[in-house]
């Protein structure tokens, strides 16, 4: 499940197509009619927000790290704003980047942990 939600597929039967544009996801699959938003309450998705920040963050502090190897070995005083570009392209594109994914890789965390019910088929 998720080996198929990694590249924007249903996890339930691997379907693509699930997405009409980039920030845009089908409400049903279109193959097999799994509804992905499956509770009815607010934030349903919250954890695939959850997710990206969680991706987001992380590749912030792998740039603050590097920063921080690279000044530890060579601490000539060279300028900051390279680290900050990164820092900031990062932080934007990374999450935009990674939207889609997060909402399969979710659905997918959610179907595992949740089998689908009979109505939900
Ligand atoms: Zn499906």
């Amino acid at each position: 499940m998720l080996a198929r939600a990694l590249v924007r597929r249903c996890p339930r039967c691997g379907a693509g197509r699930l997405f009409t544009r980039w920030f845009r996801m089908v409400e049903r699959c279109p193959r097999c009619r799994f509804r992905f938003e499956r509770r009815a309450e607010e934030g349903a998705f919250l954890g695939a927000y959850v997710l990206n920040l969680a991706l987001t963050e992380t590749a912030l502090a792998a740039v603050l790290f590097g920063f921080i190897l690279v000044r530890a070995n060579n601490d000539s005083g060279g300028p900051l704003w390279p680290v900050f570009a990164l820092g900031g392209l990062v932080a934007i594109v990374l999450p935009l980047a990674f939207y889609p994914f997060s909402r399969t890789l979710w659905a997918a965390m959610d179907l595992a942990a949740r089998p689908p019910r009979r109505d939900e088929v």
